[in-house]
């Protein structure tokens, strides 16, 4: 069997081992979590515990957890679910390139909803400015929603400045999407309103995700039903993936620490062995560790199939636009043809053998295309 080399992690992870075996135990527990029963509600508290084991893991205070079915559902709650509960305000700030469920959840308040919404563009180093959200707040904004780090690019926004501008000058909420930080790097929580997340970027499960959000702001349900997740998603609990939520969160914050440097290593190797071949470099180098993004002359859709030819597993773009005709927002944002553009995402699994190989590949295909 041909040697697969999987460079697609930011698009999802393998699944963790302990992950996986506490989910099979638990599945044999399959009470209804609000049943009120004992086996039911030793189902609930063990899913109350992972909530707050979660809070305390990301060291947020005074804030609450509701499981969701991932970061694009997180994502939907946070940003419609505010605008639903506060209809007076009709101001919103976000970026153009944001992931797709942030974006669409604001072109749907716009075009449904009689929102007016600032799409605010990226500098070159992929970031988005505090001093193009010092332009744009109104005492009519209700909400700023920048992620932390972009999933096409790897470029890392400063969300704790833009919180604290946003905290101190103004009325408005902030909320981060968090799916590519977690687990990568540090995460500031003190400005933070809202943030988002996704178990299987973290090598945990998929549909499984949640959305934090401080205490002193409310939201509408998008899912209505009943008292499930404080009545703001209705339908009977996912307790199994909610339960082991807080181990993949421990495991991804240890991991962390412990692979920081290599993957560091390994981003380097790459990033040199890339500038030897003259392609361009699309992520800025004050980006993440862990997503490269680059150029060369030959069209992504043959580059792409010729390293699955080989084995090899990258991507062109965000894997939630990858069947689309439109033209990567991510990518026009910084003035870059998403036709010649690869997303590669390494992680600890990787090694400098698949560099090596996979350098060696694009290498042949230059030759053979470019
Ligand atoms: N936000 C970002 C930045 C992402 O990369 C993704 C996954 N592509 C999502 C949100 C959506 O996550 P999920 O697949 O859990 O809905």
């Amino acid at each position: 069997m041909q040697h697969k080399i999987y460079f697609d992690h930011a698009s999802t992870t393998s699944l963790n081992r302990e992950v996986k075996e506490s989910y099979i135990k638990l599945l044999d527990k399959f009470y209804n979590s609000d049943a009120l029963y004992d086996d039911g509600v030793a189902i609930y508290r063990m899913q109350e515990e992972s909530r707050m084991r979660i809070l305390n893991l990301l060291g947020i205070k005074n804030a609450s957890l509701i499981f969701t079915s991932g970061a694009s559902e997180a994502n939907s709650l946070a940003i419609k679910g505010l605008a639903f509960k506060n209809p007076s305000k009709k101001h919103l700030i976000t970026s153009i390139y944001e992931h797709a469920s942030v974006y669409n959840s604001f072109k749907q308040l716009e075009d449904l909803f009689g929102y007016e919404v600032t799409y605010l563009k990226p500098d070159k180093d992929g970031m988005i400015g505090v001093d193009d959200i010092k332009k744009h707040i109104r005492p009519d904004t209700l909400l700023v929603s920048i992620m932390h780090v972009n999933n096409e690019i790897g470029s890392i926004n400063d969300i704790n400045s833009i919180g604290k501008f946003v905290k101190e000058n103004s009325q408005a909420y902030f909320h981060s999407d968090i799916t590519q930080s977690l687990g990568k790097i540090d995460i500031p929580f003190e400005n933070l309103d809202l943030a988002s997340f996704s178990a299987h970027k973290i090598h945990g499960l998929k549909g499984s995700g949640a959305l934090v959000y401080k205490n002193h702001l409310d939201l509408a349900a998008l899912i209505s039903g009943g008292q499930q997740e404080y009545g703001k998603r209705g339908g009977t609990s996912n307790a199994p993936a909610n339960i082991v939520l807080a181990k993949t969160v421990r495991i991804a914050l240890e991991g962390q620490k412990k692979h920081a440097t290599y993957v560091k290593e390994l981003h380097d190797y790459l990033i040199s062995k890339l500038k030897d071949l003259r392609v361009e470099i699309n992520s800025s180098d004050k980006g993440t560790h862990n997503l490269i993004n680059f150029s060369t002359s030959i069209k992504s859709e043959v580059l792409l199939n010729y390293f699955n030819m080989y084995g090899i597993m990258v991507s062109s773009r965000s894997t939630c636009g990858s069947r689309e005709n439109e033209p990567s927002r991510v990518l026009k944002s910084i003035g870059v043809d998403d036709e010649y553009a690869i997303r590669i995402s390494i992680n600890e699994e990787n090694n400098r053998q698949e560099i090596d190989y996979f350098i060696d590949v694009l290498k042949e295909a230059i030759e053979k295309y470019g």
